[in-house]
């Protein structure tokens, strides 16, 4: 029972272009995979994970090439790719025009974690796929991650396909490292050493400051913060601007609606562009209407809170 599918590379790239998840080896742990290009797809690996918010997701890539389509390399960025890659680095670098991924992928964010994992398998899916690959840890939210196909297979009972390459080399998850100018800030500790970032360049890596003092605004943040207040489960008023869900009243105002039927999934692939859209009009403030609980709506609130709190 729950053994995981004999899915080869073919069928799990076949299924991914198709919009639906794999499960994939890497050399840290297993990936749950989506199309990163592809907003329904990327809120699969939410609703299938019972992830309670948005984190901007580590968007996996077939070789530099692939990542140099999506992303800003500087001389720097490209000498930590060609030292490191494949390898558990993720590089968190500003999105490139035309990148196609979707908003859902980065949380909003103009930045955008992107790694070439080591692994054959994971490999051969990239290249089979020509895609960039979306990949959380492939467990339920709140659960260990899996390195192996069976705790995949157990992790979800069954119900994601899981390509099997069998254990895991390393069970520590990537470093991740942003690159800001000439700075290195390390975001998160993982499988590959700041020592050895330091020795291939020469620079010291600086560790990310949790609130105070940070040197390189905006890479920090890992969510998306609007510059208006926000209002939330709210009336509009008149000056706001008014992001709507379900059937709403007619505004005078500026207004969007995230889902006019009341339809979560279509509310979380408009979040962000409605929010940044809202926030570029210069209005002062927000008001957001009453969001279910429920599914979705979980992460959808979270996402509203956390731009409605005040600014550290
Ligand atoms: P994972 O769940 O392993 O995919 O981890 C993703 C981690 O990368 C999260 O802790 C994020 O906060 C971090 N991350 C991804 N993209 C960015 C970004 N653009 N800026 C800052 N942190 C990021
Ligand atoms: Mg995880």
């Amino acid at each position: 029972m729950n053994a995981p599918l004999p899915l080869d590379i073919a069928e799990a790239a076949a299924l991914l272009r198709a919009g639906r998840l794999v499960a994939f080896p890497t050399e840290t742990v297993y990936g749950l995979g989506a199309n990163a290009k592809n907003a329904d797809a990327v809120l699969s690996i939410y609703e299938t994970k019972g992830r309670p918010r948005f984190n901007p997701l580590i968007v996996h890539c077939a070789d530099l090439a692939m990542a140099e389509s999506l992303a800003e390399f500087s001389p720097l960025a490209r000498q930590l790719a060609e030292a490191f890659w494949p390898g558990p680095l993720s590089l968190v670098l500003k999105l490139r025009p035309g990148h196609g991924l979707a908003d859902v992928a980065t949380a909003g964010l103009d930045t955008v974690a992107l790694r070439v994992p080591d692994h054959p398998l994971a490999l051969a899916l990239l290249r089979e796929t020509g895609l960039p690959l979306a990949a959380p840890s492939a467990n339920p939210s709140g659960r260990l991650s899996p390195t192996s196909a069976e705790q995949v297979q157990r992790g979800f009972a069954g119900k994601v396909p899981v390509l099997d390459g069998g254990a895991c080399k390393s069970g520590v998850e990537s470093t991740i490292i942003a690159i800001d100018e000439e700075n290195l800030i390390q975001l998160r500790a993982g499988a590959l050493a700041r020592e050895e970032i330091e020795r291939v360049t020469g620079l010291k890596v600086q560790k990310a400051a949790t609130g105070a003092a940070i040197s390189a605004p905006g890479m920090m943040l890992s969510h998306y913060a609007p510059n208006a207040h926000m209002r939330l489960d709210a009336v509009p008023e008149a000056g706001d601007a008014w992001l709507a869900f379900g059937p709403s009243a007619p505004f005078a105002g500026i207004s969007r609606n995230l889902s006019a039927s009341g339809d979560l999934r279509e509310a979380a692939r408009n979040l962000f562009a409605m929010l940044h859209e809202l926030d570029g009009t210069g209005a002062k403030s927000i008001a957001v209407a009453p969001i279910p609980e429920t599914g979705l709506g979980e992460a959808i609130n979270d996402r509203l809170r956390r731009a409605a709190a005040p600014r550290e």
